[in-house]
């Protein structure tokens, strides 16, 4: 298999992989960035995006990563396609396999690669993306001011989403697939008290409808196999909130991980167990998930790589 040597090898696309680039770039480690399976990460998939510093009218989500890639190239970032499809991380240089045909060998390593939102799979969520469909309220829910939402989840995020939206919304409908809510105590006291938020207990989305985007879901109440009710509920957005997936797969034998996934990282730094090898951005990050979060890991992780290589 070809081999390749490089001083700083990024995997990943988003915020937190182009601004390692912009910094490792500008430090002359001649930094390698394959842009995975979604070049340019989650903020691809949204619209607008007003809420990264810099940008007093917005700017769009893909247009934001079209210039965070450029400014990484600037500076001579090798910015390539392709996906890390296994990683040896047992000695230095660390060995990362591009596409299962070519192995890249790192003096440092910074995984920026992100995590997945979860969907509940169905074919609707598809055909409404970006048309009422979001798997992020901070992102998403400004569109949706004085109007009707729903959010799917019990846990701390669905709550969490749920009181943000509601600050915005007339409305916000919890569909909650159990009896009760996951969420820890002050979460839930928090929708509880919310007069504009409704939780509906022991319900499941099976669809949506609408003609130039989402104007309802299609809802089963459940209460055990016998009783089933299904019926329809007026809702303009449709928001996921039950977890997201970091996508650390192939470093977990070599990276401690939370039993989510999520790669652990020293306290306040992106320094992972592993000399040499750092995790910026939502793979490592279960809490604040924002770009501009990602993209302050990201740059930690270059300055790190850097310290790295001349100590
Ligand atoms: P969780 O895994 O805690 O909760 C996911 C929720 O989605 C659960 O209610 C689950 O239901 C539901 N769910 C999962 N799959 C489906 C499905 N297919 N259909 C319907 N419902 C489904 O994820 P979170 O993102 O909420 O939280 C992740 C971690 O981050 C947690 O540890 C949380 O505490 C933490 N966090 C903390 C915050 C804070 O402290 N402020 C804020 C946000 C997150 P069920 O209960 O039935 O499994």
């Amino acid at each position: 298999m070809e081999t390749e040597q490089v001083k700083c090898l990024i995997i990943g696309s988003g915020p937190a992989g182009y601004t390692a680039a912009i910094y490792a770039g500008r430090a002359n480690l001649s930094p390698v960035l394959y842009a995975g399976m979604q070049p340019g990460g989650q903020l691809t998939t949204t619209t607008d995006v007003e809420n990264f510093p810099g940008y007093p009218a917005g700017i769009g989500g893909p247009e934001l990563m079209e210039d965070l890639r450029k400014q990484a190239e600037r500076f001579g970032a090798d910015i390539r396609y392709g996906v890390a499809t296994a990683a040896d991380l047992g000695s230095s240089p660390y060995k990362i396999t591009i596409d299962n045909d070519k192995v890249i060998e790192a003096r440092t390593l910074i995984i920026a690669t992100g995590a997945t939102a979860k969907y509940l799979g169905l074919d609707d969520e598809k055909k409404y993306a970006g048309m009422g469909v979001s798997a992020c309220a901070t992102c998403d829910g400004f569109f949706y001011r004085k109007k009707v939402v729903a959010v799917v989840g019990g846990g701390d995020t669905a709550c969490e989403e749920a009181s943000y939206l509601a600050g915005l919304a007339s409305k916000v409908y919890m569909i909650v697939r159990k009896p009760f809510l996951r969420a820890s105590k002050v979460m839930q006291q928090r929708v509880f008290n919310n007069p504009k938020i409704e939780v509906l207990f022991e319900h499941n989305a099976i669809g949506l409808y609408g003609e130039n985007g989402v104007e309802g879901v299609h809802l089963v109440k459940r209460k055990g196999e016998a009783d089933e009710q299904r019926y329809d509920l007026p809702i303009d957005g449709f928001f996921l909130a039950i977890g997201h997936q970091p996508n650390s797969d192939i470093f977990k034998p070599w990276l401690d991980t939370d039993e989510v996934g999520y790669i652990l990282t020293e306290p306040g730094t992106p320094r992972t167990k592993v000399p040499g090898v750092f995790a910026a951005g939502d793979v490592a990050d279960p809490h604040y998930r924002q770009a501009i979060t990602a993209a302050a890991s990201g740059c930690k992780a270059a300055i790190e790589a850097e310290r790295y290589l001349l100590a």
